[in-house]
């Protein structure tokens, strides 16, 4: 890819690219660590308070996904690039929001997988029932 320009690093910081250049700067953010430090640096001087890219994108929630794309996540229904871009955003960025988002969703899923089974016994003890109540 064309390396970012510092204007595009400042763009990228305030999402204000192209949904496909984020996801592409962020890729390369991964491994590249000119490029992370290229980014610090533009923290640095923008926004003093901040140390390190894990630090402001924290802080910022940067491009967090939406709970949609976490719940579809979940159900292994998502694109291959949205999914390792979510494990990136997770285990590599750490971001507690997401993750916090996750068990809830994680959470939901359980409750309505129990809800389901509730269900499921309550329409065999009622049909049950419905066959007892034939007789009279
Ligand atoms: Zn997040």
């Amino acid at each position: 890819m064309t390396p970012p320009t510092t204007e595009e690093l400042l763009a990228f910081l305030e999402e204000q690219l192209s949904a496909e250049r984020m996801a592409e700067i962020e890729q390369a953010l991964r491994s590249d660590v000119d490029l992370q430090q290229r980014l610090a640096g533009v923290v640095r001087q923008h926004d003093p308070g901040a140390h390190s890219v894990g630090a402001i994108w924290r802080r910022r929630r940067l491009s967090c996904p939406s709970r949609s794309d976490l719940g579809s996540f979940l159900l292994g229904a998502l694109e291959p690039i949205r999914t390792e871009y979510i494990e990136f955003h997770l285990r590599v960025i750490g971001c507690r929001y997401c993750a916090a988002n996750l068990s809830d969703l994680e959470q939901e899923a359980g409750d309505q997988a129990e809800e389901v089974t509730r269900r499921r016994q309550k329409f065999f003890q009622s049909s049950a029932g419905h066959l007892a109540n034939d007789e009279e």
